[in-house]
């Protein structure tokens, strides 16, 4: 008698996972359709694969307009140019960011990225090259591929007379890299935080994997100054760059956990003028991420203890050297250049589902990572987000040997396409 209970309860289970297994399926496939059969959309793909060349030409257009970091408004007003020249209404943002819109029949907004700056001072030559079918030029794929892709998107839903639920909002925006520090991400957020569903953040080509979580990373520039000096009649007085040479030794030993991943880099190191005077200056940049926001906190607090138990170390070593007098002082100046916040995309997010279900109808296959992007702001908001490449392959990234290379460019592009109509929803 005790058997029969039991077995009904495993039935039921069972039945049940099928039911539910049935139901994930079913919703995943319905999403992948959206309304399957619309030739809207078969027409937005046909467009995307004719278009695959021009696409690539308007690529290089824009990868030879310079937009080194906070120089975005030569290649702003060429974007609004093209954006326009798509059917939207175009406008600027006080941040510099380039907004078009293709109104929907909602106020709910999918807003659609891709970031203008490049890593690249102004001084650097960004002419394209060509090698067999490889292009060649800094910045060519960051964040050329985006860019290119949201403006081919764009011609390609106007040309197919895409009507959508929600507005779509397609943006060319300033300040991802760097100590541009997200800052037209943020201004984007902040204006649109109350009709904002979602963010898909165009970057670079990658298809094989999508940025559903967004790393922690704080920015911090230190600064040392001191009396400065001759380096023999005046030896012993505190030195800058000694000082901070104790605190990057005793910072650098510090162990940080392998989960949640923590990483610290001394990216720059500045200070001094010549070889034989005692600095009056001596400055590092230093770039904290973690997985979490409470271990990056902890990690800051162990940069500026050791920072000052360098400066502690090397006035003890002035005073014993009797050069620790008044005025011989070093005195500390810490700059939080940039603080990108954590967050998470949930499992059961529509964005995911989405994406994945145009990865299942392109026989596409990508892995979730975490990494530091424009997402960042909209998921530490609670606003779902994803960063993903626009298609083709590439390389070097951040590195004057960039290249991108548009074979199977039309598979990104066709993933942002079904992605974003299943989230926008058609219209008669
Ligand atoms: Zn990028």
């Amino acid at each position: 008698m005790a058997e029969q209970p039991l077995k009904r309860v495993l039935i039921l289970l069972a039945l049940g996972v099928a039911v539910t297994s049935f139901i994930q399926n079913f919703t995943r496939k319905a999403a992948a359709a959206g309304a399957p059969d619309d030739p809207r959309i078969a027409r937005v793909l046909q467009i995307l694969r004719d278009e695959v060349r021009e696409t690539t030409e308007e690529q290089v257009r824009i990868t030879e307009i310079p937009a080194p970091p906070f120089q975005e408004s030569v290649r702003a007003a060429y974007m609004k140019k093209l954006l326009s020249a798509a059917g939207l209404r175009v406008e600027m943002d006080e941040t510099g960011n380039v907004i078009g819109e293709l109104p929907g029949t909602s106020p709910d907004v999918i807003m659609l990225t891709a970031h203008m700056d490049t890593v690249f001072p102004a001084n650097t030559d960004v002419r394209v090259k060509r090698e067999g079918g490889r292009l060649l030029a800094p910045g060519i794929s960051d964040n050329g591929t985006g860019l290119a892709a949201l403006v081919a998107l764009a011609k390609a839903f106007h040309e197919a007379k895409i009507k959508t639920n929600k507005t779509i909002l397609f943006v060319a925006d300033v300040g991802e890299e760097g100590e541009g520090n997200l800052r037209g991400m943020r201004a984007l957020a902040e204006a649109y935080k109350k009709r904002l569903k979602y963010v898909l953040a165009l970057d670079g080509s990658a298809t094989e994997y999508v940025t559903t979580a967004a790393l922690a990373s704080r920015r911090v520039e230190i600064t040392i100054t001191g009396p400065g000096g001759h380096s023999w009649s005046d030896f012993g007085t505190p030195n800058p760059v000694h000082a901070l040479g104790r605190g990057i030794a005793k910072f650098v030993t510090v162990r940080v956990p392998e989960a949640p991943r923590t990483s610290f880099n001394v990216g720059e190191i500045e200070g001094g003028t010549s070889v034989n005077s005692i600095p009056a200056s001596a400055q590092m940049k230093v770039d904290l991420r973690s997985e979490s926001e409470t271990q990056l906190s902890a990690l800051e607090g162990h940069l500026r203890d050791a920072v000052k138990a360098g400066i502690d170390d090397e006035m003890t070593a002035a005073r014993e050297r009797g050069m620790a007098g008044s005025g011989n002082l070093l005195n500390l100046k810490i700059n939080v250049l940039g603080v990108r916040p954590a967050g998470e995309l949930p499992e059961n997010s529509p964005l995911l589902a989405a994406l994945l279900a145009a990865d299942d109808r392109l026989g596409n296959r990508s892995r979730q990572e975490r990494s530091s992007t424009d997402a960042n702001i909209p998921l530490s908001m609670g606003i779902p987000a994803i960063s993903l490449g626009a298609g083709g392959r590439s390389g070097g990234a951040h590195t004057l040997e960039e290249w991108y290379d548009p074979s199977g460019r039309e598979l990104g592009l066709h993933r942002v396409a079904l992605t974003v109509l299943t989230l926008a929803g058609l219209e008669q």
